[in-house]
């Protein structure tokens, strides 16, 4: 008689994570105070009408009070933001921009929007975040910036990027699409470096569906990015005056409507998803084969967008990360098996004519063991109850249990 769902025994969980997003009477009202305001994006201002609330605005100063950030500007999504970000730190045709091959594409498409190029750099094997020792290797001199990202919901190692950056004469982007919330000793990520981007998509900690936000404490890079988001109108000027090649990247009064009712909420799920994954990491990480993220030291908050770990198949008979993960899809734990591949290996890399980015599967080994190895606990799955969270350690030990059924 086999014991795993997957050959036909009795699955572990029975009932669903919670679904995501979550919203509430307040989500309702924002959106609603947003349609009858007939102010639905900038540039269509009522001030005699009460019903006004501003709500692109209000996201901008919210965003600038958590971030430390003396400006902010809310955009579509954050796609859009680091594209902006990229042109508004002077970056030009050939540069060269160093950034991790571990991201979502965006953190690399903004470099070559610009016509840079990106120098990949491998990352941490314990934190996952870009290596600092590999950032130094990549500099030429033509390197101009570096995109970070603070992955998982973990702060990069800010202090040595910092050092680098300055030594080198760099510019620091910080694409903040996980780290909403997150700290580098007290700092809040995102003006650590130059500029920073959040990203308000569905699948994000905090969201409206989409949405991004750029912030800075640089008035030079205010201004640009100002531009660049608003067809490149001029900061101050008149509303048809056209100085720079921009694009429209403004973002609607509905989308922060939404986002301003979901910030409000972020806190109490944040400290749900913490207590979870740290939950989840104590009965877990014990587990040889099992190799958990780990939390730098000097990181003072950490959320969870992805709480992550690498699955060694040799510690469980050769069975492979693809078939554990359907193993513990079949007892009710759905978990993503992350990037297939590094950045640099999709078809816009290897089909480029005038780069060869094959030298990186060389230069980056961490991060293809990543590729290969890493799953991904999403952050809708760290909203779980008490029993879920049980029953989702309870479905991993019986899997390690009964592996050899799955041989079979
Ligand atoms: C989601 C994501 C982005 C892009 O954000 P959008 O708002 O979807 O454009 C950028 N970087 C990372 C690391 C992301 O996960």
């Amino acid at each position: 008689m086999s014991k795993l769902a997957i050959k036909g025994g009795e699955r572990v969980k029975t009932t669903p994570f919670p679904s995501f997003p979550i919203w509430d009477k307040e989500d309702e009202e924002h959106l609603l105070v947003a349609l009858h305001s007939g102010r639905w994006s900038i540039g269509h201002e009522d001030s005699k009408n009460p019903n006004n609330k501003k709500f692109i605005e209000q996201l901008e100063q919210r965003m600038s009070d958590l971030q430390k950030a003396e400006y902010a500007i809310a955009m579509s999504n954050c796609t859009a933001a680091l594209d902006v970000a990229v042109k508004s730190i002077d970056i030009q045709p050939g540069d060269e921009v160093i950034v991790t091959p571990y991201s979502f594409i965006a953190s690399a498409t903004c470099i070559l929007q610009a016509g840079a190029v990106p120098v990949f750099a491998d990352i941490n094997e314990k934190t996952w975040n870009i290596d600092p020792d590999c950032i130094r290797k990549s500099i030429t001199s033509k390197a101009k910036a570096i995109v970070v990202v603070h992955f998982g919901g973990q702060s990069a190692d800010m202090d040595e990027i910092r050092a680098i950056a300055n030594e080198h004469g760099l510019r620091i982007i910080e694409d903040c699409a996980h780290a909403f919330g997150a700290s580098w000793r007290n700092a809040p990520v995102g003006t650590i470096g130059d500029v920073g981007c959040f990203s308000f998509q569905q699948s994000k900690n905090v969201t409206c569906g989409e949405g991004g936000v750029l912030v800075t404490n640089d008035v030079e890079i205010f201004k640009k990015a100002y531009s660049y988001h608003m067809s490149g109108r001029k900061y101050g000027g008149q509303w048809y005056q056209h100085e720079v090649l921009g694009w429209n990247y403004k973002i609607t009064e509905f989308q922060a409507a939404l986002a301003c009712s979901q910030m409000n909420k972020a806190e109490k799920l944040d400290s749900i998803r913490s207590k979870n994954a740290l939950r989840i990491i104590e009965a877990l990480d014990k587990i040889d084969g099992l190799d958990f993220v780990k939390t730098d030291e000097r990181v003072t908050e950490r959320v969870y967008h992805l709480l992550t770990f690498t699955y060694d198949p040799k510690c469980f008979g050769d069975i492979s990360k693809k078939r554990f993960l359907r193993a513990l899809y079949a007892e009710g734990i759905p978990l993503l098996d992350g990037y297939k591949y590094p950045i640099y290996k999709n078809g816009l890399f290897i089909n480029d004519k005038k780069h060869d980015y094959s030298i990186y599967e060389e230069r980056c080994p961490v991060v293809e063991k990543k590729c290969e190895q890493g799953v991904w606990i999403p952050q809708t799955l760290l909203l779980g109850s008490e029993k879920d969270i049980s029953e989702l350690i309870d479905a991993f030990y019986k899997v390690i249990e009964n592996i050899d059924e799955l041989r079979r």
